[in-house]
């Protein structure tokens, strides 16, 4: 919070002030309490959830600071800071989050995590707290309501990398990774696929999972939550997993050589394996398979696709965006005149808007590139362990659609802006693009 802000807060004497178009509901809903009532921090929490959840946020955070309990909330993917609470409310919020969620109210000096209990909240909550300088800083997750599970094609990811994932979720064998870098929303795209495969297979395959944790319960699927601590890792957890004569295997992230390895024993031995990997692009997926020590006779025959994934913020349809540079874009456009007076217009000329809370951007769009380790390219680039570079030209070569090619396509088609492109991606070329 800037010192500006500080003072004006200060000077308002009041509990709350409103940093963003993105709380005038919150505050105004806030400001029908009454700061002497017994239950105003009770209040206060409830209607920070519900109001988050409105404006469709996926975390809340309560930062201490040294003059307030500053507000944020990430939306698509983006923080925003909504507002700030008097200092002296801070301990109390935090407090009354801990109540809600079971946790230790007067331990303040260590970190803690836990869930917002039923009787508060009849959606998954979960809350941690974290001690600061400043006292303790507290993270609200808030999960989707179950009617809001998304099945694949409600993903929204481009046409033919869906019909090619799901021919791959048909098959036997195999492993399909889902990579992508964390927040890319792999694990989202990872549960849909499994209520997918539930759905088509009605109860003919049996489909188990190993997770750490489970962050989604899907009806039709056993899944298990490893304890390392008592030695039931995924690597190991794995091998056991398989004499539970399973059909397809969900393995909830690779994130070391062994459970890598145990994966691709999997695959070659008649098991669909699905998981999540963390990598920038799809060719890096595959080169780091090679430096966790899998042997890229393995990769050939074990690996069926890799698919890698980024969300980008899509232009709010409401107020078609406010960012300066989907206007620049537009200046291509041949009915110049009108779209050249757009662009020449200050930033003042924002409109408030209530659907993206003048952000200019609402709801999210997946870019989504397939690798295939079969085509011959590609295949060669592995069993001679290339480089990702070396490896995503290649697989360019060989026709895949890569993540910055349908980056540019979206600028183009408008339907996000080069500055959220940057963002997410960091510079590409989009062929299109013209200056004013
Ligand atoms: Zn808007």
């Amino acid at each position: 919070m800037s010192k500006l802000l500080e003072s004006q807060f200060l000077a308002r004497r009041k509990h709350i002030m409103q940093l963003a178009t993105l709380a005038a509901g919150f505050v105004e809903e806030l400001g029908r309490l009454s700061a002497n009532s017994d239950d105003y921090v009770p209040s206060i929490v409830t209607l920070l959830i519900d109001q988050a959840r409105r404006a469709r946020a996926s975390d809340i955070h309560l930062v201490p600071t040294e003059s307030a309990l500053v507000m944020q909330w990430r939306i698509d993917g983006v923080l925003h800071s909504i507002a700030g609470f008097d200092r002296d409310l801070a301990p109390r919020v935090v407090a009354r989050l801990k109540v809600i969620s079971g946790l230790l109210t007067y331990r303040t000096d260590v970190p803690q995590e836990g869930r917002v209990s039923r009787e508060f909240s009849r959606t998954e909550v979960r809350i941690t707290t974290f001690p600061t300088l400043h006292g303790e800083k507290a993270a609200i997750r808030l999960f989707a309501e179950n009617h809001q599970l998304q099945t694949l094609t409600q993903l929204g990811l481009p046409e033919e990398v869906e019909s090619e994932l799901r021919s791959h979720l048909a098959a036997t064998a195999g492993v399909i990774m889902l990579t992508g870098p964390s927040g890319s929303g792999k694990t989202t795209t990872a549960y849909a696929c499994l209520r997918d495969i539930i759905a088509d297979s009605v109860g003919t395959r049996c489909i188990m999972s190993l997770e750490d944790p489970v962050e989604v319960a899907v009806d039709g699927a056993t899944q298990s939550q490893v304890r390392p601590s008592a030695g039931f890792d995924l690597a190991t957890g794995l091998r056991s997993l398989m004499r539970q004569d399973p059909d397809v295997i969900f393995v909830g992230e690779i994130r070391d050589p062994a459970t890598a390895e145990a994966a691709f024993q999997a695959a070659l031995t008649g098991h669909l394996v699905l998981t999540t990997f963390h990598a920038g692009n799809s060719a890096e997926a595959i080169t780091r398979l090679l430096e966790m020590q899998i042997e890229p006779y393995l990769i050939r025959s074990g690996l069926r696709t890799v698919i890698c994934q980024r969300l980008l913020r899509r232009i709010c349809e409401n107020c078609h965006g406010l960012a300066g540079d989907f206007l620049l874009v537009q200046t291509k456009s041949p009915d110049s005149e009108r779209t050249a007076d757009k662009f020449a217009s200050p930033p003042a000329h924002r409109i408030a808007c209530a659907v993206c809370g003048s952000t200019g951007y609402h709801g999210r769009l997946v870019l989504a590139e397939m690798l295939n380790p079969n085509s011959p390219e590609v295949a060669k680039a592995i069993l001679n362990r290339l480089d990702a570079p070396e490896v995503a030209r290649l697989a360019a070569a060989s026709g895949m659609q890569t993540l910055s090619q349908r980056a540019a396509n979206a600028v183009t088609n408008g339907e996000t802006t080069y500055e959220e492109v940057l963002r997410v991606l960091g510079a590409i070329n989009v062929p299109v693009k013209t200056q004013p």
